[in-house]
C-alpha cells in the first residue's frame, strides 16, 4: 500500500501529516510512503530527512496517481479533492460533522473518507489515535504563550529594586484538555490562575493544578454524553453569562476554550462583560472560528481592540503555530489509526469495529456515517453525493 503525505494548502497551515520517524514504522506493515516535494518544509522537516526515513520524494500529479491514502491534517482544498480517484482513500481530520458536503463529495467520488474526529475517544486503545487530544493540548499551551506575550504586564510576581509587579490573574474558561494544558502553562509562567467548566468532573482536574475553581451558584448537571458538555438551555445561557460577568471583570486575562461537539461554541463573554474588563486585558478566544466564538466580537485569526482597550485574540488555528511539536504528535496519532485499518498490506474497512465506526465517513460511494448523513439533504443520500453543494475548503 503506497501512503502519501500531502503539502498542507490552507492559510497558515505549518502543520504535516506524517514526520520522517513515522516512515520506518510503517513498512513492516507493507506501508511505503510517498512525500510531496516540501510538505515537511512548514515544520522544519526537509524532504532530506524523509528520504533518508525511506520515503519517496514526489510531485503533485505524481502522488496523487500512485497513492492509494492520502494522509492529510486538516481538510483538503478542492484543488485537492478534484485530483482523488474512485478507490483512494483520505485521513485526515476532515470535520465531518460542521462540513458534511466534503464527505458527500468524497462518497461521490468513490473515495474512501477517514477522519480522525470521529474517533471515540474514551476507548482506552483509541488514545494513542486521539488527534482531537493531542491538538488540543498543543493548542492549549500556545493560547497561554500567545496571552502572556499580548499583556502589557508580568505573568509572575516579580519583585526588583524598581518595584514589585503583581502576578497576572488568568481565568481559563472550558476546563477540558486544551484549557487544563493553558492553565498548567500560566501557572508555570507564575500567574495566578483560576478555571471554570460547566462539566462537574472539571472541579477536581482543575484544583489538581493548583488553580481555583470558580463554582457558580446557578451550575447546572451540564455533562453531557462521552465526558463532553451538552449544549445549555437559553435560561441556563443567560444565568451563567451574568454571573461569569463579575468573575472575568476580575481577571487580567482570559483564555477561552469552550466547546460543545457539532454545535456553535457557546457564547461566555458578552458585550456587556466585555465594557466592565479593565484596560488592558486580555482575552484569548480559542472558540474562534467561522461557527462564532466564546467572545463577542472576537474574529478567527485576527486581533480586535475594544473602545475600552480590551484585547480579543481570535485564536483559531493555534497547533499551526507550534507545528513541530503538533506535528510530531499528529503523526503518531495518523500512524496509529492507519496500522490499526491496515491488513495485509491494505486497507481493511470494517465498520463493525467501534474505531472504524467512528472514523469511516465515506465508503463504497456512500455517506456510511450515521450522524454526518443526517446532516445531509435526503437527495444528496440517494444520488450517492453532490458535488454541487460543497463548500469550499480551501
Ligand atoms: P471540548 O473541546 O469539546 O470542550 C472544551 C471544554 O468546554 C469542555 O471541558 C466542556 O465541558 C467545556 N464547555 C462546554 N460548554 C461550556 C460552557 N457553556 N461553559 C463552560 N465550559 C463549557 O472538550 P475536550 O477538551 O475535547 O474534552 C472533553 C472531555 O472529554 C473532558 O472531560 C476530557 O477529559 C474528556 N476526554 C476523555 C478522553 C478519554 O477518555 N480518553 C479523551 C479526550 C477527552
Amino acid at each position: 500500500m503506497k501512503a502519501a503525505v500531502v503539502k498542507e494548502t490552507a492559510p497558515g497551515e505549518r502543520r504535516v501529516a506524517l514526520v520522517p520517524d513515522a516512515v520506518a514504522k510503517l513498512r513492516p506493515a507493507g506501508i511505503d510512503v510517498l512525500v510531496e516535494r516540501g510538505a515537511g518544509e512548514g515544520a522544519w522537516l526537509p524532504d532530506s530527512a524523509y528520504a533518508e526515513a525511506g520515503g519517496t520524494i514526489v510531485g503533485t500529479t505524481e502522488l496523487f496517481a500512485a497513492a492509494d491514502v492520502i494522509l492529510t491534517v486538516t481538510r483538503p482544498s478542492t484543488a485537492m479533492v478534484d485530483q482523488l480517484s474512485k478507490g483512494q482513500a483520505i485521513i485526515g481530520m476532515l470535520a465531518p460533522l460542521t462540513d458534511p458536503e466534503l464527505a458527500a463529495e468524497l462518497a461521490a467520488r468513490g473515495v474512501t473518507a477517514i477522519s480522525l474526529d470521529g474517533l471515540p475517544r474514551t476507548l482506552s486503545r483509541a488514545q494513542p489515535m486521539d488527534a482531537l487530544t493531542s491538538q488540543a493540548n498543543v493548542a492549549g499551551y500556545k493560547a497561554a504563550l500567545v496571552a502572556a506575550a499580548a499583556f502589557g504586564r508580568f505573568f509572575p510576581l516579580l519583585i526588583t529594586a524598581a518595584g514589585t509587579a503583581p502576578p497576572a490573574k488568568v481565568l481559563v474558561l472550558g476546563a477540558g484538555v486544551a484549557g487544563l494544558q493553558a492553565i498548567g502553562t500560566a501557572k508555570r509562567l507564575g500567574a495566578v490562575v483560576s478555571g471554570y467548566d460547566v462539566r462537574p468532573a472539571a472541579k477536581g482536574e482543575v484544583e489538581s493544578l493548583g488553580a481555583t475553581f470558580i463554582q457558580l451558584a446557578s451550575a447546572v448537571a451540564a455533562a453531557g454524553e462521552g465526558g463532553y458538555a451538552r449544549e445549555l438551555t437559553p435560561e441556563e445561557r443567560a444565568a451563567q453569562q451574568e454571573e461569569l460577568a463579575g468573575h472575568i471583570a476580575r481577571h487580567d486575562v482570559v483564555i477561552t476554550t469552550a466547546q460543545v461537539p457539532g454545535r456553535s461554541p457557546p457564547l461566555l463573554v458578552t458585550d456587556d462583560t466585555l465594557k466592565a474588563m479593565t484596560p488592558g486585558s486580555v482575552i484569548v478566544d480559542m472558540g474562534a472560528s467561522v461557527l462564532g466564538g466564546n467572545v463577542t466580537g472576537s474574529v478567527p485569526g485576527e486581533t480586535v481592540v475594544t473602545g475600552n482597550g480590551i484585547m480579543i485574540i481570535g485564536a483559531d488555528n493555534l497547533p499551526a503555530t507550534v507545528p513541530t511539536a503538533a506535528s510530531n504528535a499528529y503523526s503518531r496519532n495518523i500512524s496509529a489509526l492507519l496500522l490499526h485499518m491496515t491488513a495485509d498490506g491494505a486497507l481493511a474497512i470494517d465498520t463493525n469495529d467501534e474505531i472504524q465506526a467512528g472514523v469511516v465517513i465515506a465508503h463504497d460511494g456512500k455517506v456510511v456515517h450515521e450522524a454526518v448523513a443526517r446532516l445531509l439533504p435526503a437527495e444528496t443520500l440517494t444520488k450517492g453525493g453532490a458535488a454541487d453543494v460543497r463548500g469550499t475548503t480551501d
